[in-house]
């Protein structure tokens, strides 16, 4: 169902759309499929009621934004299963998902009581200047299928709490989860039109979001060139956009890190969401010394991870999410074989008893180089190089020499050292020792071909209003 100015209902045309579960190749549900018809009906319904929900307090907007809060938890083992019966991944993590999902709500309804204005010296006595924020207008979002509570939570409920009124659309094989987020918004008692959702095409309600001049900010999270195309189209009209891109995190171990931390770590950053996460590690570098040690224990560990149905508990990795991403994968491991690759466990799908989902083996290769694909490319799924390296200067260049620029971590013992490479490193977000550099108090986002702009944090509310400069002369 579509979600238009405060009303449920299908599309005008009456097209549908199918999810199917990726473990099981199943049928799950049909939805409606709007379009261009439906986008453009959302952005003026959202564009009436920016009139009145911009002028609401921040206190209103909190009020509202923490009963949503409230009603995912209350939800929360409904909406895990429906996460991963639509996308795959293991029930532990959806329901990790619903936390997080939940808290990024609660963190922008605290927000929304603190948008604070500024006071600027003048420079002659009798004139007064100030700052004041105000939400941008109308917002749009376009979301990915890998994380589609939080993803979704992390673009419209800094716009809500900010006073922009918002207009979502999903990515079209994770639609069920939107769903049950408008549910949860619909029932905690926002206005009409102050969100919407459309679920259909992608170019085409993609084309009335970036053309359309009612819509002042587009948020997006996907591909780097879908990415692209968005920044471009959106030129016209000079909206402002925040991008959270593809991603090819380093991976690196010192000499002198804990090695079983060292592992433990690439083992999360690597296999968490199977792999299909734009901050997974992507390579991994160990100085030469250790890299024997490190490359056979985390193989070791890798191997005993559980593939399954995400929905069995022990399921520690799910399917991937469809037919071309199995391709990918199985494409880049084969390349790294022709290219000298050795494969220390994995290197296969994996066809398992009555069902006909998306399974690959957990795989590490060692022996890797530069020449090959998944050096350079996103693979999205569970499979990792392991290079070795001899000294700083040629990892922190190695790692650096890539056009994305999202997450990488380091280990090591040594805090001078740890430092230095959180300043050479070129990524958005670091982690020294630590695999999960993420957390709803701090901004999520990447730089050069990564994205623009930032999620979670203070930050994340930025991205939403603008500043406007009054001058008063008495
Ligand atoms: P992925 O390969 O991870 O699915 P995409 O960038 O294709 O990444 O998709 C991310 C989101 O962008 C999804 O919601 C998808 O439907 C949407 N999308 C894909 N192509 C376009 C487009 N041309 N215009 C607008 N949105 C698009």
């Amino acid at each position: 169902m579509l979600y238009i100015n405060g009303t449920w209902r299908q599309a005008q045309s009456g097209e549908t759309l199918t999810v199917y579960n990726p473990a099981t190749g199943k049928e799950l549900a049909e939805v409606a499929s709007g379009g261009r018809i439906e986008t453009k009906e959302a952005i003026d319904a959202a564009n009436e009621a920016f009139t009145h929900w911009k002028n609401t307090t921040g206190l209103e907007r909190s009020t509202l934004l923490r009963k949503t809060a409230e009603l995912i938890r209350e939800n929360g083992e409904d909406i895990a299963q429906t996460i991963t019966k639509e996308m795959g991944k293991s029930i532990t993590e959806a329901r990790r998902e619903i936390i997080s999902g939940a808290n990024y709500v609660e963190w922008f309804a605290e927000e929304a009581k603190r948008i604070y204005g500024e006071t600027i010296p003048a420079p002659q006595k009798d004139k007064h200047l100030m700052l004041m924020n105000e939400p941008i207008g109308v917002a749009a979002a376009i979301t990915p299928w890998n994380f589609p509570l939080s993803m979704i939570t992390r673009k419209i409920t800094p716009a809500l709490a900010a006073g922009c009124t918002v207009i979502l659309k999903p990515a079209p094989n994770t639609p069920l989860t939107a769903i049950k987020l408008f549910e949860c918004l619909d029932k905690s008692g926002f206005p009409a039109g102050v969100a919407n959702l459309v679920i259909g095409p992608a170019e085409e309600i993609g084309k009335e979001f970036t053309t359309n001049p009612i819509v002042r900010k587009l948020a997006f999270t996907g591909s780097t060139n879908i990415g692209k195309k968005l920044m471009k189209d959106s030129a016209a009209t000079v909206k402002k956009v925040s991008m959270e891109l593809g991603g090819h995190a380093p991976f690196v171990v010192f000499e002198d890190a804990d090695i079983d931390e060292a592992v433990a770590g690439a083992i999360s950053t690597k296999f968490v969401n199977s792999g299909q996460t734009c901050i997974c590690t992507n390579r991994i570098y160990v100085a030469d010394e250790i890299a024997d040690e490190f490359s056979t224990k985390f193989a070791q560990k890798a191997n005993k991870l559980k593939v399954g149905n995400g929905l069995e508990e022990e399921t520690k990795i799910g399917p991937l999410v469809n037919a071309q991403a199995l391709e990918k994968v199985s494409r880049h491991v084969e390349d790294a074989k022709k290219h000298g690759g050795n494969v220390l466990c994995g290197g296969e799908t994996l066809d398992l008893p009555g069902m006909n989902g998306f399974f690959y083996k957990p795989t590490v290769i060692n022996e890797a180089t530069e020449d090959m694909q998944i050096a350079t490319e996103e693979t999205f799924g569970p499979v990792v190089p392991i290079f070795s390296f001899q000294t700083e200067d040629e990892v922190i260049s190695k790692a650096n020499d890539t056009n994305y620029g999202l997450a990488a971590y380091c280990y090591t013992k040594d805090l001078s050292r740890g430092l230095r490479m959180t300043r050479q490193l070129e990524y958005g977000i670091v982690g020294i020792n630590d695999p999960a550099p993420i957390a709803v108090q701090s901004p999520f986002g990447g730089v050069k071909e990564s994205g623009i702009g930032k999620e979670g944090g203070r930050q994340g509310m930025e991205e939403y209003l603008e500043k406007k400069f009054i001058s008063i002369k008495y």
